[in-house]
């Protein structure tokens, strides 16, 4: 570790992640960030203070122990580094590409305020390619306990809780309604943002924990969740399910051809390969057409920025509020404007027209005004009187946010819900209202974050395992 004090250490430059160039990354759906190289992960860990209260660790939802893999960053000390992070992070790589770090631990950073927080995303992505490409040995696992759990969905809610529950010698399985596990991770995020590969070499190192997947597995059709618990004899269930409903505008015009939610379009495409040269998949045709996307969430940006990979021949971005309140990550912001997308800012979509065979021509597109802040904080949008124009459109892409699939939900009626359909639990056990069920993630909380949702699931890991030790000391007892 270099000796530099901390005055010198204030006074380096952060090291920028290494990208391709916006004209060569919009042709295809290659990674856009390259990802630091040995030496650019130590530069950047030089720049750490290694704070005696360190705010970034606060900061981090799963508890990562940042300075302490910083340091073994600065060091060489890769396999360590990665060691340190897996501790409480079962999907590092996925973390480190698609987290909101400026909001979370970046955000908290002491050096935050001067505009120069170290790059914790950049290290840990880079440490967790490293332990990958090194053949890093999965964490151990202890002595089976002879305990069953049953996962309800493989996203990053499912995967912590499993990761952690494995970690305490329980007998896991997932069931995953979709023939890919990962929830958004695969059939949401794209693949230049987040590849495929990544993902599928996470899951494979819990399948080397033991940790069982069953996929084409919807619960609530066929098995209920009771039917996990009395038939199955599982000893509890997680239910981390997501918040895969789309919302819709309720505009006229809204069923017309050409219109499509985020998910129908990101999931044809991730799920469908639409990323792979000369696939030859069903898709929702974009090329050489006009795009809108409805929203400015990461959702949104990620649809946005496909159709561009898709050849179309212009994408708008249209939003109702500003670009200060636009709430996708920074980075997808400027890697998306950077690539051509246009934004349009405060106007929303009031009636979509279309042609004699119902195809989508146009939209009519209200002028807005920020006005007092809402529940969020954030001023919300006042249409401002007769100020309504249409501009030509081929294809809307509606991106404002999704609600819970009620399946499982009605298939479990003692289960509490919120009036949004979220299910009721215990903020810090994920307890829900039926003994031996625990839930968590997006399911509880509406559409959040990867890192929430796996906040959410290690918790709940956590309960389940004070659970089954007392149901277990219990059992001795009886015996
Ligand atoms: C396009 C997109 C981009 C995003 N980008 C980011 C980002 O950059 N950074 C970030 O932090 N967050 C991002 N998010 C949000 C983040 O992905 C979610 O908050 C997170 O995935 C929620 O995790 P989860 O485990 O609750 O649910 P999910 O990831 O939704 O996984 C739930 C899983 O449960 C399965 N399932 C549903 N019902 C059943 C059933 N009845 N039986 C069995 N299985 C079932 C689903 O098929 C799914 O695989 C994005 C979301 C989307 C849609």
């Amino acid at each position: 570790m270099s000796e530099r004090t901390r005055r010198e250490r204030m006074k380096l430059d952060p090291v920028e992640m290494p990208e391709r160039s916006a004209d060569s990354r919009r042709t295809d759906f290659g990674e856009v960030n390259e990802g630091y190289t040995a030496e650019l992960a130590m530069a950047e860990a030089e720049r750490c203070l290694f704070c005696a209260r360190p705010t970034c660790v606060e900061g981090c939802p799963v508890g990562v122990d940042i300075v302490n893999f910083v340091h073994r960053v600065e060091a060489g000390e890769f396999e360590e580094a990665a060691a340190v992070i897996s501790a409480d992070n079962s999907l590092p790589a996925v973390c480190g590409r698609v987290c909101p770090q400026e909001t979370q631990c970046e955000g908290a950073c002491g050096l935050a305020k001067k505009g120069k927080a170290i790059h914790i995303g950049h290290l840990e992505r880079f440490v967790a390619d490293y332990a990958r490409d090194h053949d890093h040995a999965p964490a151990p696992v202890p002595s089976p306990t002879g305990k069953r759990v049953a996962i309800v969905g493989s996203g990053p809610s499912g995967i912590a809780c499993a990761s952690d529950l494995v970690g305490l010698g329980h007998e896991v399985t997932v069931f995953e309604a979709l023939h890919e596990v990962g929830g958004v991770l695969a059939y949401g995020i794209p693949e230049f943002r987040l590849p495929k590969s990544i993902v599928a070499a996470e899951m494979d190192q819990l399948r080397a924990r033991g940790v069982r997947f069953e996929t084409n597995a919807v619960i609530g059709m066929v098995d209920t969740v009771d039917d996990l618990l009395s038939v199955e004899g599982y000893d509890a269930v997680f239910i981390g399910v997501g918040a895969g409903l789309p919302r819709f505008l309720n505009v006229p015009g809204e069923n017309l051809i050409g219109v499509f939610s985020a998910s129908e379009f990101l999931t044809r495409v991730n799920l469908m390969r639409a990323y792979v040269e000369d696939s030859d998949t069903a898709l929702i045709e974009v090329e050489g057409k006009a795009v809108v996307v409805f929203g400015a969430g990461n959702t949104a940006m990620d649809a946005a920025r496909t159709a561009v990979r898709l050849d179309a021949a212009s994408v708008t971005i249209a939003y109702r509020r500003s670009r200060e309140e636009m709430p996708a990550r920074t980075e997808e912001l400027d890697h998306a404007e950077a690539e051509g997308v246009r934004f349009e800012t405060l106007v929303g979509p009031v009636e979509l027209h279309g042609d004699d065979d119902g195809r989508l021509t146009g939209v009519m597109l209200q002028k807005m005004i920020l006005g007092e802040p809402d529940a969020d904080g954030r001023r919300s949008p006042v249409p401002v009187p007769e100020q309504i124009r249409e501009i030509p459109v081929d294809v809307a892409i509606v991106a404002i946010g999704n609600t819970p699939n009620p399946l499982l939900l009605r298939a479990t009626p003692d289960l509490e819900q919120s009036k949004w359909g979220t299910v009721v639990v215990d903020h810090d056990t994920g307890q829900t209202s039926k003994p031996g069920v625990f839930a968590g993630g997006d399911i509880v909380t509406g559409g959040a974050t990867v890192i929430l949702a796996m906040g959410a699931g290690r918790r709940a890991a956590a309960a389940i395992g004070e659970f089954l030790g007392s149901s277990a000391e219990l059992e001795e007892e009886l015996l």
